[in-house]
């Protein structure tokens, strides 16, 4: 076990938020973030042809490309792990992108998530689920708390000590400051798009509600479940220090961020799906943003370092640009 003096301590009533009427509260949050869902799914059908069109489909997969990947490609693979270099302008589009998946500002989260990688699922992690213990009651309790409990949890990962180079940075400042605007354009433009589109108020009505509120939810959720789904279910064929797993279904709608195991291994590679068959849209954007000059000294796996942390030395046929067995010397 690692231990910090920002840890936290596993078990201790006085630091866990949800210890107070934890039921009362879990069925609480639950209720405000399932049923919504639930109910959107339902009212597609019902919505269809008079409240739903192709319009606001078209929306909401162009506004959740440019928010997820603000986050995957931007907060995540960019500014928390320096997978890549870029210029001014890119840095400054991937920091706005990211900021309209509201998820928080970019100094914060930075801190948040070099913190998970520093002590992932150890006491000091924001946001194990295993902090709970490993019971399948502490578990359903700490999958709630990865997912979105945390977020509500006062202790603040210090900015000053895990994020003193986004801190530092002029333009992210800049950005940091205007949050409130990235809420108004992320809200705002699918609704502008979608009444110029169809030239009516009830196609910005109708957008604003599938490509704004519900895409921020949906967004919300897939990267959550990084957090929570992908430090419990599905496979571990790398040698992690921890729990983080891969889990193959999430991987389109998360951009490629479910390859979560062998992110943990190898943190700082631009590409977490590394093996044959793993799509990973987030790494395809950098291979674009390469050959467009706009990303250089991209951090692209090595297939020798990436057969060295596989379990199973039978594995190495499935990592792209390696022989099938091992070399003998
Ligand atoms: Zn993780
Ligand atoms: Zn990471």
């Amino acid at each position: 076990m690692t231990a910090s003096p920002e840890a936290l301590p596993t078990e201790s009533p006085a630091n866990d938020p949800l210890q107070p009427n934890s039921m009362g509260m879990r069925i609480t949050i639950g209720f405000f973030i399932v049923i919504p869902l639930i109910a959107v799914l339902l009212a597609i059908p019902v919505a269809w042809g008079g409240y739903l069109g192709w319009t606001d489909i078209a929306l909401v997969f162009v506004m959740w490309t440019i928010t997820a990947a603000g986050i995957t490609v931007g907060y995540h693979r960019f500014f928390t792990h320096g997978s890549f270099k870029a210029n001014r302008a890119v840095k400054i589009a991937l920091a706005i992108a990211g900021s309209m998946a509201l998820e928080g500002s970019l100094d914060q989260w930075v801190a948040d998530h070099r913190k998970h990688h520093k002590f992932s699922d150890e006491i000091g992690d924001p946001h194990s689920p295993w902090r709970f213990g490993t019971s399948k009651r502490a578990i359903a309790k700490g999958l709630f708390y990865a997912h979105v409990g945390w977020f509500f949890d006062p202790q603040n990962t210090s900015i000053a000590k895990y994020a003193p180079d986004i801190a530092a940075d002029k333009d992210l400042r800049r950005i940091s400051r205007y949050f409130p605007l990235a809420i108004t354009t992320t809200l705002l433009l699918p609704a502008l798009l979608g009444g110029l589109i169809t030239w009516s108020w009830i196609g910005a009505l109708t957008a604003f509600f599938w490509a704004g509120i519900v895409r921020v939810a949906l967004v919300h959720h897939v990267t959550w479940s990084i957090n929570s789904i992908c430090h419990v279910f599905g496979t571990r064929p790398f040698n992690s220090r921890d729990l983080s797993s891969n889990v193959a279904w999430l991987a389109i709608p998360s951009f490629g961020e479910s390859w979560h195991n062998l992110h943990h291994v190898d943190q700082t590679s631009a590409r977490h799906g590394v093996l044959r068959g793993q799509i990973d849209l987030s790494a395809e954007i950098i291979r674009g943003l390469e050959k467009l000059g706009w990303a250089r000294d991209v951090r692209w796996p090595k297939p020798e370092r990436i057969a060295a942390k596989l379990k199973d030395p039978a594995m190495r046929r499935r990592v792209p640009g390696l022989p099938a067995s091992a070399p003998t010397s």
